[in-house]
């Protein structure tokens, strides 16, 4: 719940026109009913053998079975495009709304949802990229960006391509196989496609950071909320679960509010819109 002290500490930073970063991971999409794709949900079968998330979303399976990387990813895709935002979400598009350029909002989730929401792309940092955009496998073709083309059918799980799919996923410049674009667990984070250094930088300048959903366990949220902390930022995390964020963020002097984001980001808008809780 929000506290008297936490409350008071919302209406001084809205008084105080300072910079607002939203952080937010998986937990915020499971309150859509979206998975996170790490268990059994993300597992997929080729031939006889069953691959996990952590094989599948690399790019040494898509150098290797490019195809059902592929239809992997059009199935998770399917299930994130039949998923909706919740009031968590709306309450982010809110946040940017009143904050406007004093707003950025850096996300790990690979789902869309905050862009379907209402977020601009310009202030959506994707740090993990998205399963609703590709781009060519062939660096030196193009690092152009594209959406997956609409007409895309949604995908059963364990169905292998079609030659429907093989041509609305063919490059736009050169033709061949594009990759989806998000970041694999064997490749880098880098600022041309997953606002590396812009995330850093937004770090040390924020006010106020809102942890949302996000367990902690991947290099750059770590580094943002540590930054954050050296720059004297509020620190609030909106957990369900305690997690390194939530001691993180009380050591740092912070907040942490152990409830779904879709009941309680709703309620700090309106503290920081009103001053006022709802
Ligand atoms: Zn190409």
């Amino acid at each position: 719940m929000i506290t008297d002290k936490l409350k008071s500490d919302l209406q001084k930073f809205a008084h105080s026109l300072g910079y607002l970063t939203v952080l937010t991971g998986a937990g915020i999409s499971a309150e859509s009913g979206i998975p996170t794709f790490r268990g059994r949900d993300g597992y997929w079968t080729v031939g006889s053998k069953e691959y996990h998330p952590q094989e599948m979303a690399t790019l040494h399976m898509f150098s290797q079975q490019p195809e059902e990387v592929w239809a992997w990813y059009l199935y998770r895709r399917g299930v994130c495009r039949q998923a909706e935002p919740n009031p968590g979400h709306m309450a982010i598009v809110d946040m940017e709304s009143l904050f406007g350029d004093k707003f950025i909002l850096i996300t790990q989730n690979v789902d869309g949802l905050h862009l379907r929401a209402g977020n601009s792309l310009e202030r959506t940092y994707q740090i993990h990229g998205n399963v609703d955009y590709m781009r060519c496998f062939y660096r030196a073709c193009t690092s152009d960006i594209y959406s997956i083309p609409e007409t895309m059918p949604a995908k059963p799980k364990g169905e292998s391509l079609t030659d429907t799919n093989r041509k609305l996923l063919a490059c736009p410049k050169c033709g061949h196989l594009t990759r989806p674009h998000v970041l694999w667990f064997d490749e880098y984070y880098n600022e041309e496609y997953y606002h590396y250094d812009s995330s850093t930088k937004v770090a040390c300048r924020t006010d106020l950071l809102i942890i949302v959903g996000t367990s902690g366990i991947t290099s750059l949220p770590n580094q943002v909320a540590h930054l954050a902390a050296q720059c004297d930022s509020l620190i609030i995390d909106v957990n369900i679960n305690s997690n390194p964020f939530s001691e993180f963020a009380l050591h740092a002097g912070g907040y942490f509010i152990q409830q779904t984001s879709g009941v309680i980001l709703p309620q700090i808008v309106n503290i920081l819109e009103k001053g006022e809780f709802k």
